[in-house]
């Protein structure tokens, strides 16, 4: 992978890791995830969740302005359905950009601009999404369990580590919240919109998501555990992550 070929190069690379992460990581605990990626060579390991306060305080913006129902844009499988097939809901999309854009813009301006962003989850969706934005490289996490598995690392081996900036728990819970999720379900609800049978719900933010179940069930997450399992890991990381001091 060309991220691999930056970091033996000695290039600079730190990581956003989606929320979904603590269910793609088999036996290791979160901590001793962010030391493999430490030991891979990346210099810092964030949490896309991070930028969540000002996301949510950006959606607030766009609600209080807007007559209906504000479509999310974190899911591009969902921005492209819009796109395609309901061309009078483009307007409804939100004004802003997925929190992964948002992240590694910010990571670019704390870690420098010539410093790579890579994005690991498990949406293969974001590679194209990341294309032409502060978003250097995008990976899944069955890439991510290749490459560490090819680099001879065993992350549930290592002393565990915490992350860079650590973000509030309603955050990292965020990947469990869901209203509409599936394509199918979400087109009956974007069909629903045109034909005006929801409008008078008046404002709201509509986070659709193309995967059944939301982003735990991502093509690119690598495990083949239950759904309602890597939701439990996902809790557990959070009741937990009071957890190592770096
Ligand atoms: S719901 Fe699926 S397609 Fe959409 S962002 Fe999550 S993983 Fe990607």
């Amino acid at each position: 992978m060309a991220v691999q070929r930056l970091l033996a190069d000695g290039g600079r690379a730190v990581v956003s890791l989606a929320p979904s992460f603590p269910a793609a990581i088999g036996r290791a605990e979160p901590g001793q995830l962010v030391s493999a990626l430490r030991r891979l060579g990346f210099a810092a390991v964030e949490e896309t969740v991070s930028v969540l306060p000002e996301v949510v305080r950006r959606r607030g913006e766009l609600l209080a302005g807007a007559g209906g129902p504000v479509i999310g844009t974190s899911c591009p499988v969902i921005v492209r359905l819009v796109r395609r097939e309901f061309p009078a809901l483009v307007s409804r999309l939100a004004e802003m950009v997925s929190p992964m854009i948002w992240h590694a813009a910010e990571l670019k301006e704390r870690y420098g601009q010539d410093t790579a962003v890579v994005f690991i989850s498990p949406c293969p969706a974001k590679r194209a999404e990341a294309r032409g934005g502060p978003v250097d490289y995008a990976l899944t996490f069955k890439d991510l369990l290749g490459w560490l598995r090819e680099a001879g690392v065993e992350a549930a081996a290592l002393p565990p580590r915490s992350f860079d900036v650590v973000p509030p728990d309603w955050a990292r819970l965020s990947v469990l919240v869901s209203r509409v999720s599936g394509v199918s379900q979400s087109r009956a609800l974007l069909r629903s919109l045109v034909e005006g049978l929801v409008e008078d719900q008046g404002p709201e933010f509509l986070e659709l998501l193309a995967c059944p179940g939301g982003c735990l069930s991502g093509p690119g997450m690598g495990v083949s555990l239950p759904v309602a399992v890597r939701r439990q890991r996902v809790m557990d990381f959070v009741t937990d992550s009071r957890g190592p001091e770096r």
